[in-house]
């Protein structure tokens, strides 16, 4: 089946139990899927935008109070919808940043935090991680210290992850934020891993930007994200236009600068919106999610010569584990080299890892249910076993 001439449709999350890292927590639920279908048309939200037309204040579909709750649910002041994550830091760094400026982010900051603090000529400047691959509050002090001496000032920003990409680690957020706060340094909260995945409270951490990614962590269609601020930032992130033309002396009434006036503005938006009451209710359940990734976790660990890289006990359903001494050593002789983990799952019907990697990888068990996490559990030890491994215990 195609949909039109070149493109083939896509049924990988029907089909098989994906474990891609990074499109786990983004799968529609189908009242998304429905939205998607009924607003797919350009500036399908805007049917009913009146005066002063701006896209957080439309009433009909009622995105205005889906704003209150996107705000509500990460308990800050307001909120806005942008297109991803890195939006969100695009338009925090575009208020604060000056050329020259050092900005703090993390040794397992994600690369879209670095562009944004290099598009309005930042310096960033990372914070070491420990031993352990955690970024601690320590660590944060430290590297305040270091840039007030060496620039005489504190840096303009911080940026810190909840959960990294890589690891799936927790990091001192809250000691993090605490340091930053004795240095007067305004602090951006990542949670592109947590944000629609499990509870998060802004007011509680003490951030000032909350910024989640809803293709990631929301069960939303890309490019789509939340940002929510203070009382306090929302003036300075969600300023509106002082432009007036020249000639025509027009002005653009509350237009936002930084949200480049309306962001989301059909099935990306109404994709977020249909699926949120059923996001708002998945992270209370965060912990069923959680102890299903550990038991996949433990399963590999049984496959003797495999190492887990990211913390354990996990914290999260994104894991990095190390295959080395367990598949790689079956790819060393195997016809199909590498390839033949992914096939082996394949076979088995999981997907989501990266073709011919059997040393270092990445899964993401979230959102499987028991019955498929017993599954892949099981998938894994069964490769190991037809494949001349030993699995303990
Ligand atoms: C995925 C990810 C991002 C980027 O999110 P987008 O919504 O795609 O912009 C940023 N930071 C971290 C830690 C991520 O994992």
């Amino acid at each position: 089946m195609k949909c039109g001439l070149s493109l083939d449709v896509r049924d990988i999350d029907e089909t098989t139990i994906n474990i891609d890292p990074i499109q786990v927590g983004g799968r529609l639920t189908a009242d998304a899927m429905k939205a998607v279908i009924a607003y797919g048309d350009g500036y399908s939200v805007c049917d009913n935008c009146r005066k002063p037309n701006r896209l957080d204040m439309i009433k009909s579909p009622p995105i205005d109070a889906f704003h209150r709750d996107l705000a509500a649910f990460v308990n800050m002041d307001e909120a806005r919808v942008v297109p991803g994550a890195r939006r969100a830091f695009q338009a925090v760094a575009g208020t604060y940043i000056e050329k020259g400026d050092p900005v703090l982010l993390t040794a397992l900051s994600h690369y879209t935090e670095f562009l944004s603090v290099e598009a309005y000529g930042g310096v960033p400047l990372e914070i070491q991680k420990s031993s352990e691959n955690i970024i601690t509050a320590d660590a944060a002090g430290e590297k305040i210290d270091s840039v007030k001496r060496e620039y005489g000032r504190p840096p303009k920003l911080l940026y810190v992850d909840h959960f990294d990409y890589q690891f799936g680690n927790e990091h001192e957020v809250k000691g993090i934020i605490k340091v930053a706060k004795q240095n007067d340094i305004p602090v951006l909260y990542n949670g592109a891993y947590t944000v629609g995945i499990m509870p998060v409270d802004g007011r509680d951490l003490g951030a000032d930007f909350v910024v989640g990614s809803a293709h990631k962590s929301m069960a939303s269609p890309a490019p789509s994200g939340v940002i929510a601020v203070t009382k306090e930032r929302a003036e300075e992130v969600f300023r509106t236009t002082k432009a007036q033309a020249d000639l025509t002396k027009r002005t653009f009434g509350i237009k936002e600068v930084e949200m480049m006036g309306c962001t989301l503005m059909g099935v990306t938006l109404v994709g977020m919106m249909a699926s949120f009451p059923h996001v708002r209710e998945r992270v209370k359940h965060w912990d069923c999610h959680l102890s299903n990734g550990r038991m996949i976790v433990d399963a590999l660990l049984a496959i003797d010569g495999t190492t887990v890289k990211s913390e354990y006990p996990r914290k999260h359903s994104l894991t990095r584990i190390d295959t080395t001494g367990s598949f790689d050593t079956v790819a060393r002789t195997h016809k199909k080299r590498g390839f033949f983990l992914t096939s082996a799952l394949k076979e088995k019907g999981i997907a989501g890892t990266i073709p011919g990697a059997t040393k270092v990888w990445k899964f993401n068990t979230y959102g499987m249910t028991d019955a498929q996490a017993r599954y892949t559990a099981k998938a894994f030890q069964d490769i190991a076993l037809q494949n001349g491994l030993i699995v303990l215990r």
